[in-house]
């Protein structure tokens, strides 16, 4: 599996829509200060579901969406999509492409989506999930991540590991499974609750 292409539109500086193609190999992205080379790692961090504006250096959501410059008004929405080549079966998908895209609007309002059908950030994470490749996988390494990994909490720092080791998703699924028997356990509550009063 390897990143294909990005495409970029009304994201941070990208008033236009950008079309970046990845060969395989080393792909290096050079430029001067501020002309947007955090912004492209921002965007491929985003659209792999990236829920922190702070650590995307923003205050809120909407700051990612192009606020205008001195000749452009502002976008009203932003837009990312990622595609990956996934013909070595990587990813848990019978396609050989797959493509996510991420759309956010002034309201805050969110879409995603799988090849271009809608879906929830929750399967983006899934899709994901063990292959090092999602928002916190170790797969991106920004500026500073080496120092905060070494000094990070342990219990932090395992996760990493547990993301490298695959089993994650299990760790996941325990958690929502646990979830799910606590909504139970207070379901049961209430239905005795009920049937006490009715007694
Ligand atoms: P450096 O080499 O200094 O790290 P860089 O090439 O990584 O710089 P970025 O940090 O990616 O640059 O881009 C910063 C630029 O993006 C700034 O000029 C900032 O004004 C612009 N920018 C960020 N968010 C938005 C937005 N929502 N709308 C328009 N421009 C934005």
């Amino acid at each position: 599996m390897y990143l294909k292409r990005l495409e970029i539109y009304g994201f941070k500086s990208f008033a236009d829509r950008v079309c970046i193609e990845f060969d395989k190999g080393i792909t290096a992205i050079v430029g001067p200060n501020g002309s947007g080379k955090s912004n492209i790692a921002d965007a491929i961090r985003w659209v792999l579901g990236e829920q922190s504006a702070k650590s995307l250096r923003g205050g809120k959501m909407e700051d990612v969406i192009f606020s205008g410059s001195q000749t452009r008004k502002p976008l009203g929405f932003a837009e990312v999509t990622l595609v990956l080549d996934n013909s070595d079966g990587a990813l848990p998908t019978e396609y050989s492409e797959v493509s996510i895209t991420r759309r956010v609007f002034r309201s805050g309002e969110s879409e995603y989506y799988i090849n271009r059908t809608p879906c929830r950030l929750k399967d983006i994470v899934e899709l994901f999930v063990d292959t090092g490749i999602g928002k916190e996988g170790y797969s991106i390494i920004g500026q500073g991540r080496v120092e905060e990994i070494l000094s990070m909490h342990a219990e932090n720092r395992r996760g990493i590991f547990e993301e490298a080791a695959g089993i994650m998703k299990y760790k996941l699924r325990k958690e929502e499974a646990q979830r799910k028997l606590e909504k139970t356990e207070e379901n049961i509550v209430r239905i005795e609750d009920i049937l006490a009063e009715l007694r």
